[in-house]
């Protein structure tokens, strides 16, 4: 089959078009490179050996959207683009709000023009808010977000919820990924923040190669074993071939379905840590520092129902994660700019 990838060129997009394309299908990219780069999809033609037809444009824009429909015989969709910075999203929430929410809405009305009514959307855990106790399952009420990156994911699920219940001929997939970390084992793609990174990962591994100095632990007196905040990390190529199982099942079925993508396991940022060092061998410079605010102590999945219906579920343990981030990094000191 072949699908399109709105914001395939992105972390967690170019490593989906890899496992797409392991598995057969065809993969059509949409991106404006706001967040990635081109060369994220070249690399994906050298592990893979295959094409990527890539067309620049924005998500927001239906003459964007329509002149690939109009070329590619698409079979579903997954809208990954969008602005994902939690932090950032708490200064200009209007662009916020303006891209992730528009882009959802342009990009169903120009597929349901074209007749191609399945799309698997990228959710997130956040939307569980501070109200729910982890493991967090889907049936739970979802809600309570804590920045306005997290209101824009909660408000996606409610449009495209609603647009499924208008239009019973539509597939509605929400996907709620937790933590995800690594690169795939090539070490050709990954992981590339622009500026200073905000999440633990890439932190780590830019402390490690020496871009900065300090990995500040943020809170060591949070009601968890250790005190440090506990998440459930998952390898980004796990990620990616739930997308696989995720697309085929919105192909076969019309409705709305949710699925935690996630281990169910939760680490505590310093056994994150602990690991990192253990698998690659070295010593991280870092110290203990006051909470950052809004993160809540514990975040980790009920993985079940992803199992029980995709099939699906994580293989790659968290010593593979803290391998393939550093092999990723070493190789890319400067990302996709090196
Ligand atoms: P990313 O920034 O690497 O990828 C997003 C891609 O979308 C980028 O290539 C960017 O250039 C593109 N894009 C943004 N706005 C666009 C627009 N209007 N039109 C066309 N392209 C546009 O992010 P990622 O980590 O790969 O995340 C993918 C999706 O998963 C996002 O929606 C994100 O919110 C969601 N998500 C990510 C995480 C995570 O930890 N990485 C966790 C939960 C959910
Ligand atoms: N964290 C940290 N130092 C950093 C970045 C993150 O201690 O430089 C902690 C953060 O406080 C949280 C965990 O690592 O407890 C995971 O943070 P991340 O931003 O990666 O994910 P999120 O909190 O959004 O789930």
């Amino acid at each position: 089959m072949r699908f399109l990838l709105t914001g395939g060129a992105g972390f967690i997009g170019s490593h989906t078009c890899v496992a797409l394309l392991s598995a057969g299908h065809d993969v059509v990219v949409l991106d404006n490179y706001s967040n990635s780069s081109p060369e994220a999809l070249r690399r994906v033609e050298r592990i893979t050996g295959k094409k990527v037809k890539a067309y620049e444009g924005d998500c927001c824009k239906a003459q964007d959207v329509n002149r690939v429909l109009e070329n590619e015989k698409i079979d579903a969709a997954v809208h990954f683009a969008g602005f994902k910075a939690v932090g950032e999203s708490v200064h200009i929430p209007l662009n916020y709000y303006e891209n992730n929410i528009n882009s959802t809405i342009t990009l169903c009305r120009c597929l349901s023009a074209h007749g191609v009514k399945r799309i698997v959307f990228s959710s997130s855990a956040t939307v569980y808010g501070a109200d729910n106790q982890p493991p967090y399952k889907e049936d739970m009420r979802v809600g309570g977000c804590t920045n306005p990156y997290g209101w824009t994911k909660y408000m996606n699920e409610v449009i495209l919820r609603d647009l499924q219940v208008s239009d019973p001929e539509w597939s509605v997939v929400l996907l709620r990924y937790f933590n995800p970390v690594g690169a795939h084992e090539s070490g050709l793609i990954g992981e590339d923040p622009s500026g200073i990174p905000n999440n633990l990962m890439p932190f780590i591994c830019q402390t490690a190669a020496g871009v900065r100095d300090m990995l500040h632990i943020f809170g060591n007196d949070y009601p968890t074993p250790d005190g440090t905040c506990v998440r459930d990390y998952l390898h980004v190529m796990d990620l990616a071939e739930g997308h696989v199982k995720a697309l085929e099942y919105a192909v076969e079925h019309q409705g709305t379905e949710v699925f935690n993508l996630g281990t169910g396991e939760g680490y505590s940022v310093y056994q994150v840590v602990n690991a990192f060092e253990r698998v690659n061998g070295l010593t991280l410079n870092k110290e203990d520092a006051p909470r950052r605010e809004g993160d809540l102590p514990e975040s980790f999945a009920d993985a079940g129902k992803a199992e029980k219906i995709l099939g699906w579920k994580a293989r790659r343990s968290l010593e593979d994660m803290c391998r393939d981030a550093w092999h990723w990094q070493k190789m890319n000191p400067r990302g996709y700019h090196g």
